[in-house]
């Protein structure tokens, strides 16, 4: 079924850098034999999932929607799909994403566009549009994205589905094509809560391979979603977004909606401060170029990625160097290359001090915010975006408007807390709205609770 769905709606939409339908055919029979037989099943056991293109697949492409992968298929499998295949899942193929995962709109990708299934003419959302408009087309139920400023949870707002970033080391990010390392995580998108729980459950762990991945007790997450009762729970507003200019007014009552509904479910709403908000974004668009700048650095056009035809042998720098260079302008993206530069330059002699480290510093007051704010209150409730899902080209060639896409999503990246992206109903054009919650480091299970009786 999911198969045909994607045969009918791919041309619309491109949700697919690669569907691998014979191998996803050959899963399902061989879970159905596991049923047959009266074997015990995985927790996701003949369920279609998707999976963003940034991770590593032993036996399909990946390509991080760049042409310098175009052609690389990997060794061995992201530490999040090796779980998915425990859990008998059918990994039904890989979705397109801005390259290298740069981007708020799938638009980046050297393999077309992505288009939002609630209107075509408009984006998903980005990176990981692939991943949350083959959810929302009904392509399938579950797909894999990854978020380092917002790419689960924005492409999930544009597109009326549930997506949620999980704590900096919940998930192993062995596998995971590094953009960013100390922003990156991979996460569950889906259309429910319940189901976005089932995902996480599966991918959730200690996984030694990961440096960075956080040795601590995994709770159900399932059971966790049996109540509507929110008594005890305190709701931060947040006083700052809801009062900026930038902020769609559709999105504002949206979000006011919600708190209305957490209030009913019986939490109670405090309006809570944080004071150096306003410095996310540029905190974010210092730190995570200068980590992409150094990620990058590895395709080098000689071990691996896309390797020049035309090599300048006769190059005053000798033919290495013309080698290097022309393999990187043509394997990269104008975005890639923007974000190269950028933090390059921030992290070069004599401006490191004056950028990347002052970032850092921003980035410790960033985080201290978020820690008191969770002295007064146990979750935060404010907007995803500050606009719903734009037409494509509307900010292709602006970058200063993409990056203000993440204005409301960074946070949670910068102070590597969990946050989930909810649908919250619409605007009067029918696009969807979405709705987040952000909560303290390790309390994903706070986030499931509080949105389960939500939805
Ligand atoms: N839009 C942000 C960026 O371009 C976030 C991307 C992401 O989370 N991967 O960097």
């Amino acid at each position: 079924k999911s198969l045909s769905a994607i045969e009918s709606s791919e041309k619309s939409i491109n949700a697919f850098t690669h569907v691998a339908a014979e191998k996803a055919i050959e899963t399902a029979r061989r879970v159905d034999a596991k049923r047959a037989a009266g074997e015990p099943l995985g927790p996701l056991a003949g369920i279609p999932v998707a999976v963003k293109d940034v991770l590593c697949t032993s036996d399909m492409p990946t390509t991080c929607s760049s042409r310098m992968l175009k052609d690389f298929l990997p060794p061995y499998d992201a530490t999040v799909v090796e779980k998915l295949r425990v859990a008998d899942a059918v990994i039904i193929g890989k979705t397109n994403m801005d390259e290298f995962a740069m981007g708020a709109s799938t638009e980046t990708s050297a393999f077309g566009v992505t288009r939002n299934p609630w209107d075509t003419d408009r984006t998903p959302g980005g990176s990981s549009g692939g991943a949350a408009a083959c959810v929302a087309a009904g392509n399938v139920p579950l797909s894999l994205g990854s978020d380092t400023g917002g790419s689960i949870r924005q492409p999930a707002a544009f597109c009326g589905i549930t997506g949620l970033k999980p704590t900096y080391g919940r998930v192993s990010r062995y596998g995971l094509v590094a953009f960013a390392s100390s922003l990156d995580q991979v996460g569950p998108m889906a259309w429910s809560v319940p189901d976005v729980a089932l995902l996480l459950q599966a991918i959730a762990g200690f996984e030694p391979r990961d440096s960075t991945s956080l040795n601590q007790y995994v709770p159900n997450y399932s059971e966790i979603l049996q109540t509507t009762d929110l008594r005890g729970l305190k709701i931060g507003i947040l006083s700052e977004s809801s009062e900026t200019e930038a902020l769609d007014p559709a999105i504002r009552k949206a979000v006011q909606d919600a708190g209305e509904v957490f209030r009913s479910c019986g939490a109670e709403l405090v309006e809570v401060n944080l004071p150096h908000s306003e410095y996310w974004v540029p905190t974010y668009y210092v730190i995570a170029p200068c980590e992409a700048s150094s990620n990058l650095s590895r395709y080098d056009g000689a071990h691996y990625g896309h390797r020049t035809e035309s090599i300048d042998t006769g190059s005053e720098h000798g033919p290495l160097v013309s080698a290097y260079c022309r393999s990187r302008d043509e394997g990269f993206g104008a975005e890639v290359k923007r974000r190269i530069m950028v933090g390059t330059y921030a992290l070069s002699e004599g401006y490191a001090d004056k950028y990347y480290n002052q970032a850092l510093k921003v980035r410790r007051l960033i985080k201290g915010d978020f820690d008191n704010a969770f002295t007064q209150c146990d979750l935060l409730l404010g907007p995803v975006t500050p606009s719903p899902a734009f037409r494509i080209g509307e900010k292709v060639d602006d970058p200063i408007q993409m990056y203000l896409c993440d204005l409301f999503t960074v946070g949670a990246n910068l102070a590597g807390l969990p946050a989930i992206s909810l649908p919250g109903g619409s605007d009067s054009k029918g696009l969807p709205i979405g709705i987040q919650l952000q909560a303290p480091v390790l309390e994903e299970s706070r986030l499931l609770f509080a949105a389960g009786a939500f939805q």
